[in-house]
């Protein structure tokens, strides 16, 4: 027996979950580690087809890049995002969030590695940090959580394509080296409130990479609003003498 589906068995026998989308039980239905049914999980709706280069929104009439990205010039290269922001992935963020289902991460950490090899395999991964008082009630970081998901995707990847004899795939770094200070959560406030309400709450950890000079990086988080928090994460890599960043998030407002 294979030993996935083994441990789908076992899974099954000590955790008689229901699957977090649709409510069903996940008694031969599970699709992983993780509370999501085969069913859902196949009807997730990643996006696809033609997006803006830079934010990752769809392109409905514009040419390569979206009205909003010609007024703006972001500090982020080129963001993409999985999923749309809607009420499914809302419900699901809010179980890997919220209702602590730390085992999410395995479902979303090979999904947004490929979008980070899509942008720019070479780049080291970096956690967007959580709001500090959040963080500290739930006693871990989701952004982190996702870098070592797509981390241990890239191992798994690298280790069956040796066994092919392909060449081996990049196995990104993660540096956790952003900090958030005190500041109103962004989720509080309106479009203009949260440009600002970042500037200079984002700071380095002393404790840095030798490598961060000149360094292509991948900012990693759970939801784009406005790119006002990628933004603001952008800038205090850049001004720490990262050359190239680049982000990916699970899900985006459209
Ligand atoms: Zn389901
Ligand atoms: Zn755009």
């Amino acid at each position: 027996m294979k030993v996935k589906k083994l441990r789908e068995i076992l899974l099954d026998s000590v955790l008689p979950e229901a699957c977090l989308m649709c409510g069903r039980s996940l008694l031969g239905r599970r699709s992983g580690c993780y509370p999501v049914c085969r069913d859902c999980r196949d009807g997730l709706q990643f996006l696809e087809g033609e997006r803006c280069s830079r934010c990752g929104r769809p392109l409905l009439s514009e040419i390569e890049v979206c009205l909003g990205c010609r007024d703006r010039s972001p500090a982020v290269l080129a963001h993409r995002s999985l999923l749309a922001y809607d009420y499914r992935s809302a419900e699901l963020l809010r179980a890997f969030k919220a209702g602590g289902t730390q085992s999410l991460a395995a479902l979303f950490g090979p999904r947004l590695l490929g979008l980070q090899r899509q942008l720019c395999p070479a780049s080291a991964l970096v956690p967007v940090p959580g709001h500090p008082t959040a963080r500290r009630k739930r006693g871990w970081d989701q952004a982190l959580l996702l870098c070592q998901a797509m981390r241990r995707a890239a191992v798994a990847a690298s280790a069956s394509g040796r066994s092919c004899g392909a060449h081996p795939t990049p196995i990104p770094q993660v540096w956790p080296i952003l900090q958030r200070g005190r500041s109103r959560r962004q989720k509080e406030l309106s479009y203009a409130e949260r440009q600002t309400n970042l500037q200079g709450r984002i700071q380095l950890l002393p404790a840095r990479p030798p490598q961060l000079v000149g360094a292509s990086v991948t900012l990693v988080d759970d939801v784009y609003t406005t790119g006002a928090t990628l933004n603001a994460c952008c800038e205090a890599l850049v001004h720490a003498g990262v050359s190239r960043v680049f982000a990916v998030t699970i899900a985006m407002d459209l």
